[in-house]
């Protein structure tokens, strides 16, 4: 007869405290089964059974079980077959009939960034200014011994017409401590007078290169800040200490297991903490394997810069950390008019944005880059950027030769319909942001209105960049929208916001299906990353990294996958995260 098992033999192997209500559904096949055991080298250490495993492997798209040895998948078939894998230490997982699927990737995250917003003032679902004061003055009397309040999440539809915070209404709710809150997109900031008189900035501060001071009438800056004009405010906040930084990075670890998030590609602000992701793998405590990019700026690398690049390479380049990309900007957003077009904003024609490199050096940089190895990811937004990236990466190789180079553009959020079918010809990869073409106000207000209607039918184009061969690699861009994949998955087939708003969509033409949205989160982002030999799909001889969540997003009306609520996590054949509804869902039959 098989029991649940919760004795402490299983308990000591469950480092993770969320994963803890597992107790009763892994348990093992020895405590009943009389059949013969296999021998050590064909015995699995996992089994999961009774799954609906929607694989992402063309050649065996559906199966019901998977074995697991040494973190890698070694069968995957129906639950009889796969059973033919266990011996007397086999942990059993009993899937219930729910849906299986390879664990999430996300090519697009600024983890230590994101990270911290899980400790700062959460302003990601507060959409008014007296909502937005309330927030900061509660954190502020909540944090007595924080020296400066710091948060993320606003946007800019709080501020009406004009679009921008002022520190008159911070000034109101914290007069005496720094305030410093960074819009969801990350791109602009807000300061109060504390913090712009820290920063120095006052009337007679002359904007940074690739930024500005925000000023009213009189010359005054109002305390919106955008682009490199934070960093003023941003150097003088006191850095974390290391041991706050370890505390950030446990909670944003947590956030992703337990959205089935299992792979991560950085893209800056976490190259310069290896150390740390390093020291989580030590101690057992990384729970998703990261890629991370070196973040270059304009005017480029410079003899250190490559010395770091090459160390780095030469230290992390395993399944759970690795070097090799470089990351770098070619503009800003369309919301703040910063992203480079060819013709000018649809609100303003006197404004195109430009690019922040100089064409040359972007792709002399580019190509040095390529040459000795490296993966490039650029931003690259407005329909100007992604033009000069594509030609830049098409020159790129006709100098260095055919090799797998696998370039990146990251957002695309405009594109030229000659511009479409280069991801495909070229190789060029798309990696791109489900939920930043999220139909809400900030979208169809701000973007679009900046952006026209001429752009519109293009208007983050998945479905015309996969069709002309693109391979879409999908991710958040965390913190500027939730590292949850699910609600972006839903965006990926709909093009409407929760509520089922625009009626008919956004750009209905450019919905992707689902199997395309799942593919492109998995296999998409192994891709993406060069690990698709590796990872991405639950495949026989790959990583054991996969997940079981509580809907079957195959019959549910795609409106219902934000929802979706992931109910166990395994990385490397660990179960790393299981939802306390799992437990309770277990039918009372095994005995
Ligand atoms: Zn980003």
């Amino acid at each position: 007869m098989m029991s649940r098992l919760t004795g402490i033999g299983l308990t000591q192997k469950r480092t993770f405290s969320r994963a803890t209500c597992l107790a009763s559904l892994v348990f093992a096949i020895a405590a009943y089964s009389a059949a013969s055991p296999q021998t050590a080298a064909s015995t699995a250490d996992v089994i999961l059974i009774n799954g609906k495993v929607y694989t992402v492997n063309p050649a065996q798209p559906w199966a019901q079980a998977v074995a697991v040895k040494d973190g890698k998948i070694v069968a995957v078939g129906d639950s009889n077959d796969v059973l033919e894998f266990r011996g007397a230490a086999t942990q059993l997982i009993d899937a219930q009939g729910h849906l299986v699927l390879p664990g999430f990737g996300d090519s697009h995250v600024h983890f230590m960034e994101g990270s911290f917003t899980l400790l700062g003032v959460k302003l990601d679902d507060v959409k008014t200014i007296p909502r937005i004061q309330k927030r900061v003055k509660d954190f502020a009397a909540a944090h007595p011994g924080d020296s400066w309040i710091e948060g993320m999440g606003w946007s800019y539809d709080a501020f009406g017409a004009d679009a921008l915070p002022d520190k008159k209404y911070l000034d109101e709710v914290a007069p005496d401590r720094p305030v410093f809150l960074t819009c969801f997109d990350g791109h602009t900031t807000w300061a109060n007078s504390k913090a712009l008189q820290l920063a120095g900035i006052d009337r007679s501060t002359p904007d940074p290169p690739n930024g500005k001071i925000v000023r009213d009438a009189q010359g005054n800056p109002t305390g919106a800040l955008t682009e490199a004009a934070s960093g003023l405010v941003r150097k003088v906040v006191p850095p974390p200490t290391r041991e706050a930084r370890l505390n950030a990075l446990r909670a944003g670890l947590l956030e992703a297991r337990r959205n089935g998030v299992t792979r991560i590609h950085s893209a800056g602000g976490d190259f310069e903490y290896f150390d740390l992701y390093d020291e989580l793998r030590n101690h057992g405590e990384l729970t998703a394997r990261f890629y991370i990019s070196y973040f270059l700026n304009p005017p480029g690398l410079t003899p250190e810069i490559r010395a770091s690049l090459d160390r780095a390479r030469a230290t992390y380049h395993d399944d759970w950390l690795s070097a090799g990309a470089v990351k770098t900007m070619l503009d800003g957003v369309v919301e703040s008019h910063t992203a480079a077009m060819l013709t000018p904003y649809a609100d303003n024609p006197a404004v195109k944005g430009k690019t922040f490199w100089q064409p040359a050096q972007y792709q002399a940089t580019v190509t040095e880059l390529d040459h000795n190895g490296y993966q490039i990811f650029t931003h690259a937004i407005g329909d100007a950027a992604v033009r000069l990236a594509l030609n830049s990466y098409e020159s790129m190789a006709e100098t260095n030769g055919t090799r797998d180079s696998r370039p990146r553009i990251e957002h695309i959020e405009t594109i030229t319909s000659q511009d479409v079918p280069r991801f495909g010809k070229l190789g060029v990869i798309p990696s791109m942001q489900p939920l930043h073409a999220y139909p809400d106000a900030d979208t169809l207000d701000v973007w679009l209105k900046n952006a026209g209607v001429q752009r519109e039918p293009l208007a983050f184009a998945w479905n015309s960049i996969a069709n002309s061969g693109g391979r879409l690699a999908f991710g958040s861009d965390w913190p500027v929208v939730t590292i949850s994949p699910w609600p972006g998955l839903q965006t990926a087939l709909t093009r409407q916001t929760a509520d089922g708003k625009p009626a008919g969509g956004f750009v209905p033409a450019q919905r992707i299906t689902l199997p395309q949205a799942i593919a492109a989160y998995t296999m998409g982002v192994a891709y993406a990353g060069m690990r698709e030999k590796e990872e991405g799909s639950i495949e026989k001889g790959k990583l054991a990294d996969l997940i079981i969540v509580d809907r079957d997003l195959f019959q549910i009306d795609p409106h219902k996958i934000d929802k979706t609520k992931v109910l166990l996590t395994m990385v490397g054949g660990k179960v790393v995260y299981g939802d306390d509804a799992w437990s309770n869902d277990i039918p009372d039959n095994r005995k």
